[in-house]
């Protein structure tokens, strides 16, 4: 099947992208990779009357590390965020979790800020890039405002922007010194969506104790779940197996997964407690620089 017919828009700046959303409301959808958007088109899923395409829009492309932390542009590419080197170093989870999305032509299309946008709770990037305290800031015919990612995933399919305003960056902070992060997840075949996935950071002391730490979960509830409160339990001591396994069943006590094709939701909370363990250690052992 072929989309529903739609006017295509292709902006050359935010002010005129934020005024045609204004203007068209609820029957216009942005297009940024189009890798989510269109295939939903293709099925009349969607069936938007109006296409504001921000690909041509200067500086949106923009990816930037400094000391502040990186900046993601609405318009880089996945693949591009994969290869970065200054990203490799000081933003590994990123890497790794972009790795497990889709495969490579997909991800020469696809970009981060879409998947956030696309707020789906099974994708990697939305759990990774909370996991690391990300902020989107968004452009409407107000003006610009920042949403920490913590208050700007709603639903399935459902963020807190409103329909006149697009996202125009992710930002995310500096890593801390003797910080380590691990992506983990369960997939069916490689390149689905996960039916389980884990994104941890842990920040350790001098003594090697636990002094900081995130946690998201992928495909665990509606929502990327944030399981900032039940990794709380491993502050101010070692991250060892029986802390980590008690997070672990914490977090699937906590969890409220989905039954579906790809498991039950009883699968997922085992999936989902060996895989918070398993994170949790591996990104204590590389706040350690063991691994
Ligand atoms: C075969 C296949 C396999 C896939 N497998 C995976 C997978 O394993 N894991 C995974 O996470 N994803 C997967 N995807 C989805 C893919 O990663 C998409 O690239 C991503 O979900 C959306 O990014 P995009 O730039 O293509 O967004 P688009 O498709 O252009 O947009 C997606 C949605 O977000 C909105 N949007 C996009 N950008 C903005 C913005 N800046 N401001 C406001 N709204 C915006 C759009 O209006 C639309 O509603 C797969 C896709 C395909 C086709």
């Amino acid at each position: 099947m072929k989309s529903a017919p739609f006017t295509y828009h292709a902006p050359t700046a935010v002010e005129e992208a934020a005024a045609l959303l204004a203007a068209h409301g609820e029957r216009a959808r942005v297009l940024a990779g189009g890798q989510s958007l269109v295939p939903l088109m293709h099925r009349r899923i969607e069936r938007p009357e109006h296409l504001v395409d921000l690909n041509r829009i200067v500086g949106l492309d923009r990816l930037e590390a400094d000391a502040e932390g990186l900046r993601i542009g609405a318009t880089v590419r996945q693949r591009q965020v994969e290869g970065d080197a200054a990203v490799a170093a000081r933003w590994p989870l990123l890497v790794e979790a972009i790795a497990e999305v889709a495969h490579p032509a997909i991800r020469n299309r696809g970009t981060v800020v879409g998947s956030l946008c696309n707020a789906d709770p099974s994708a990697e990037l939305p759990s990774a890039a909370l996991a690391l305290g990300g902020t989107i800031v968004a452009a409407g015919p107000d003006g610009e405002r920042q949403i920490p990612l913590a208050r700007f995933f709603a639903g399935p399919g459902e963020t807190a922007l409103a329909r006149s305003e697009l996202a125009l960056e992710l930002r995310l902070p500096a890593p801390a010194p003797r910080t380590g992060s691990a992506w983990l997840e369960l997939a069916r075949r490689g390149g689905d969506l996960p039916v389980a996935g884990v994104a941890a950071v842990v920040g350790l002391d001098s003594g090697g104790r636990c002094e900081r730490v995130r946690l998201a979960c992928a495909n665990a509830a509606p929502v990327p779940l944030d399981c900032g409160r039940e990794a709380e339990a491993l502050l101010g001591a070692a991250v060892d197996e029986e802390g980590a396994a008690a997070v672990g069943s914490a977090v699937a006590a906590a969890a409220d997964p989905v039954d579906d094709y790809q498991g039950s939701a009883a699968e997922r909370r085992r999936v989902l407690a060996v895989l918070v363990r398993r994170a949790l250690l591996r990104a204590a052992a590389r706040a350690e620089g063991r691994s």
